[in-house]
């Protein structure tokens, strides 16, 4: 039976809430009538994208710069100022680091930032007695799959860092939930998310060079960057370059907000452990989504093809059945709405948040 009523009015506290995925969400949650906390340290992350999505829902939330890994901070934010214990209905968290090349070259920040700050996360959540989250995981758990689609029970492995954080936050919430069932926490697996909300206000705003595809195909036809270095032609795949399961960023942000309906719904006193992959099931080549990307921009997008990328696997799509069944979501936006999203967001915002944050303006 439902504990609350999950349409709106809800409190939710969001980690991370000022980076790609959290804004996107953020957004979400406040145009579902929700009450939004962002707590942010900021270190991939601009306020400005907060202000947009104020601006976009007509609504504000309340932000709070601060560090996952700060016991007493969290604790006083999720027991709330006047002691009325507890004052979330959920966390949503985002907050961590997600470089996998930096993971590799810098393990301990890695284990730092994820790994303890999660702890400090649910221990701070276990005493204010807020004990519903929703997790960002992973499709990196399934490290190199044996076969392709992939289901929730394909077995799991981390092959850097950055992967060993997910794969053990994963089971620490596991190891919670069985330790206490009035836990109710959904653990994500998200595939490739791309694109930007359809304003073109939002977006990934990567600092420096980008390490994912799109964000580098955007740069590329913008002009940032000459040619794009496709990773690898000889994988075994239709045209030879790495296969993946893009997701917009907007049907990612509804698929937590379907999940957070789904922990609510659920029993308080048995709880759930939920996990779930996000993505749409369709593989899309390197070159796919190069063609798919000239055609929403009318830009052209020069490319090399070179050698593998270290770590990268041949092919990784989701089978997103499980998400249809337990959550009732699926994916509304296409591959050309991905490229057309991530081109508006490209080109009215060149140098991402910084230059509207200087200038003071979008
Ligand atoms: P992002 O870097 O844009 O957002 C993360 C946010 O967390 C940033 O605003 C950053 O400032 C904040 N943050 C980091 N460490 C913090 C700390 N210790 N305390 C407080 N705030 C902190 O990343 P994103 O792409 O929005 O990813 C969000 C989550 O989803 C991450 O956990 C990431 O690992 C996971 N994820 C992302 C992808 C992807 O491709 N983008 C894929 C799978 C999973
Ligand atoms: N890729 C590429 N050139 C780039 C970035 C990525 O060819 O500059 C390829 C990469 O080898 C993989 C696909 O694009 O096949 C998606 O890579 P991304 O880093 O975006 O995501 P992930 O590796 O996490 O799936």
């Amino acid at each position: 039976m439902a504990e609350f009523d999950a349409t709106s009015g809800r409190r939710v506290l969001v980690t991370g809430g000022a980076g790609y995925i959290g804004s996107h969400t953020c957004l979400e949650l406040l145009q579902a009538g929700h009450h939004v906390t962002v707590l942010d340290n900021l270190c991939n992350s601009s306020l400005e994208s907060l202000k947009r999505v104020e601006s976009l829902a007509g609504r504000s939330l309340t932000f709070m710069q601060g560090d996952i890994r700060d016991f007493e901070l969290l604790r006083r934010v999720l027991v709330g100022p006047n002691n009325e214990c507890p004052a979330f209905d959920a966390v949503v968290h985002f907050a961590g680091l997600k470089a996998v090349g930096e993971s590799v070259s810098q393990p301990l920040a890695y284990f730092d930032n994820n790994l303890s700050g999660t702890v400090c996360l649910l221990r701070a959540m276990t005493e204010a007695g807020v004990k519903t989250l929703v997790f960002s995981s992973s499709a990196t758990v399934y490290g190199d799959p044996a076969s392709v689609p992939i289901s929730e029970d394909f077995p799991r492995s981390a092959t850097n860092p950055y992967g060993r954080s997910k794969l053990v936050i994963e089971d620490m919430l596991a190891d919670l939930y069985r330790s206490d069932p009035a836990w109710r926490i959904a653990r994500l697996r998200y595939f490739n998310p791309v694109g930007a909300h359809v304003s073109g206000l939002i977006g990934e705003d990567p600092s420096g060079a980008p390490n994912n595809l799109m964000p580098y195909v955007s740069q590329v036809a913008i002009g940032r960057r000459e040619y794009l270095q496709v990773f690898g032609g000889d994988y075994p795949t239709p045209d030879g370059t790495g296969v993946r399961d893009y997701i917009h960023v907007a049907d990612l942000a509804s698929g937590h907000l379907a999940a957070i309906r789904a922990l609510w719904q659920a029993d308080s006193q048995t709880g759930c452990l939920l996990t779930v992959n996000l993505g749409t099931g369709v593989g899309v080549s390197v070159l796919d989504l190069v063609k798919a990307f000239e055609r929403a921009s009318g830009r052209p997008v020069p490319y090399r093809i070179v050698a593998r990328r270290a770590g990268d696997v041949a092919a990784c799509y989701a089978n997103p059945v499980l998400a249809q069944t337990l959550l009732g979501w699926r994916t509304q936006r296409n591959l050309a709405d991905m490229c057309a999203d991530a081109w508006r967001w490209q080109s009215r915002n060149p140098h991402g948040y910084r230059q509207a944050a200087a200038t003071g303006g979008a």
